[in-house]
């Protein structure tokens, strides 16, 4: 007959024989993640050390679900909850590099989502301010950054279309939602020689990825490439 205790026995058993798997788990996640390097993103044009570098120490396997831990490394967006998306790895890191960023540039991301690219951006800067309009998807970003310590990220609450006015100007905008055009607050907050990054199109078609520059208080733009985002919206649209 089967005691309560030799069942008990059984299952310690099991967990210690389980525990180097984990162990095994989390050493494929950094295999996966210098693979994603060499197959995704240095094959296509990303060159800048300080992107790949944040690329290859981020583990996006904490940003997702985990029903989608399997496929983080896979370059693709994945669903986070809500109807939003994390970007496709090599999406993150080409707008990310557009951005020739400097340690010293106040940089605003508008679109947490996951928490992702606001988390790759805290390893090349020394502050990261953020802004997403989904409470729980705002609240979770929180507390990933938070377990994996990263410390330099600001999250707030809110509608990015009006940008964060008491933190500006900003060196750097990086828009992870795609607009119908460009939000006019943003532009007025970017500082001289600022350079923002956007998804601009039709709403739920193909957008154009927009490159804007401030010089002498001027935008010069020029469209780098078409591409697919969930839409940027308005307050009044998710209350
Ligand atoms: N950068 C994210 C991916 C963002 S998906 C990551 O690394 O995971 C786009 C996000 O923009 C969604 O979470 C969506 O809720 C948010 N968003 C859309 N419109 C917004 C707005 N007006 N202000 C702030 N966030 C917005």
């Amino acid at each position: 007959m089967i005691m309560k205790d030799d069942l008990l026995w059984a299952s310690w058993i099991c967990v210690l024989l389980l525990l180097p798997f984990q162990g095994l788990a989390q050493d494929n996640y950094s295999e996966q993640r210098k693979r994603m390097l060499e197959e995704h993103l240095k094959p296509r044009g990303i060159t800048s050390k300080a992107t790949l570098s944040a690329m290859g120490s981020i583990p996006r396997e904490a940003f997702v679900p985990d029903s989608k831990k399997p496929f983080a490394y896979d370059d693709r967006a994945l669903s986070i909850g809500e109807g939003q998306t994390i970007s496709q790895p090599f999406m993150v890191a080409y707008m990310t590099q557009a951005l020739h960023l400097k340690t010293s540039d106040r940089v605003l991301e508008i679109g947490t989502g996951s928490g992702y690219q606001a988390a790759i951006l805290s390893q090349m800067i020394d502050t990261v301010f953020t802004i997403e309009i989904i409470k729980p998807l705002a609240q979770q970003a929180i507390q990933r950054l938070k377990n994996l310590n990263i410390a330099n990220v600001v999250v707030k609450i809110g509608d990015g279309y009006y940008g964060w006015k008491e933190k500006a100007p900003f060196d750097a905008i990086i828009v992870t939602a795609g607009a119908e055009s460009i939000p006019l607050y943003l532009v007025e907050q970017l500082a001289e020689n600022g350079r923002m990054i956007i998804p601009i199109g039709p709403h739920r078609g193909v957008r154009q990825l927009m490159l804007l520059k401030k010089k002498n208080g001027k935008i010069k733009s020029r469209a780098l490439m078409p591409v697919r985002f969930v839409p940027f919206v308005r307050d009044k649209q998710y209350p």
